[in-house]
């Protein structure tokens, strides 16, 4: 069985406990304005197009059969429509800031990749960590990959935003060590403008996977002007005191890395304009925790 990946990194150390490889795959049912993976979020492979390491030879222009680069007042981009992910630009650039991203992998390759790093994940209390994009998007793909990881004696965890049926959430839950548990906005509304859709069904997944004994550690991305206010972080803190056996809760400052990223896949990246995360307002956040009991973390 493939499924579409876009990266496979290994060592990661945020990922989970110890040290992990984390398997992206692409595709996901929102679209956050803050995501720090947009090309993620596609279903299909994209190209990329890094226009500030271009070295203007126009190698591409004349093998691309589709016209897609262009050249215009000495300035080069993409017409992505025109684009069929062919890759034969890709193949005669000289200095790689072009590639498709997005590739059907193997499961059995990927589990081979993941199992070069066993020695390190049994020493550190680590193993493999399925991110995305959202897994459950890819539901018997991202299935197999952790039967087939259990069977290879590693640890798992699941990243996920929350958002997909229960029953697939129930058809995984033993199969899964740790979940990685996104929550973003308390805001019905707000939620839907920002991610896409509402969190109804986030919360009734998060209610059913901490009611069947799941391990999950919340994760909280606080985005300044949109989430850090007074509404979210009580929201945050009424689910504190609702699933008071949560693992822990990690508190993630955004960070702007999803901007370039989204510039060389064509897409459009509506925050850049929102200002930078600082120390007062990390302080802001986490004396707002200050007396649960539960672990909060700035991450
Ligand atoms: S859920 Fe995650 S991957 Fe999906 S769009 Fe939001 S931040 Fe990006
Ligand atoms: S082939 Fe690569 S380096 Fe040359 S113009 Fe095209 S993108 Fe730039």
């Amino acid at each position: 069985m493939t499924g579409l990946t876009f990266d496979i990194h290994r060592f990661s150390l945020n990922d989970g406990p110890g040290i992990r490889t984390t398997v992206f795959l692409k595709g996901c049912y929102l679209n956050c304005e803050w995501c720090h993976n947009p090309e993620s979020q596609s279903f299909k492979p994209q190209l990329s197009f890094n226009s500030e390491k271009c070295l203007h030879c126009f190698e591409c222009v004349k093998a691309c059969p589709n016209n897609a680069h262009k050249i215009k007042d000495e300035k080069h981009f993409v017409d992505w429509n025109s684009c069929d992910l062919a890759g034969k630009c890709v193949e005669v650039c000289p200095s790689g800031v072009l590639k498709i991203i997005g590739a059907n992998t193997d499961f059995e390759f990927i589990i081979s990749e993941v199992m070069k790093d066993k020695k390190y994940y049994d020493k550190t209390g680590g193993g493999i960590t399925i991110s995305g994009g959202e897994p459950i998007a890819q539901f018997e793909f991202t299935k197999e990959l952790l039967v087939e990881a259990k069977k290879n004696g590693l640890h798992t965890v699941l990243d996920t935003c929350g958002y997909g049926e229960k029953s697939h959430y129930e058809e995984i839950l033993s199969y899964v060590e740790l979940f990685l548990f996104d929550y973003k906005l308390t805001d019905e509304k707000l939620h839907k403008e920002f991610t896409g859709v509402t969190n109804n069904e986030i919360l009734a997944n998060l209610d059913f996977l901490y009611n069947n004994g799941a391990s999950i550690v919340l994760r909280c991305p606080l985005i300044p002007g949109i989430n850090d206010n007074e509404d979210h972080l009580k929201g945050i803190k009424e689910i504190i005191r609702k699933y008071p056996a949560l693992k822990s809760v990690e508190i993630m400052p955004y960070h702007n890395m999803g901007r370039d990223k989204a510039s060389r896949v064509g897409m459009e990246y509506k925050l850049s304009e929102t200002k930078k995360v600082d120390d007062s307002d990390k302080q802001r956040w986490m004396s707002y925790f200050s007396e649960e009991q539960l672990n909060v973390i700035l991450n």
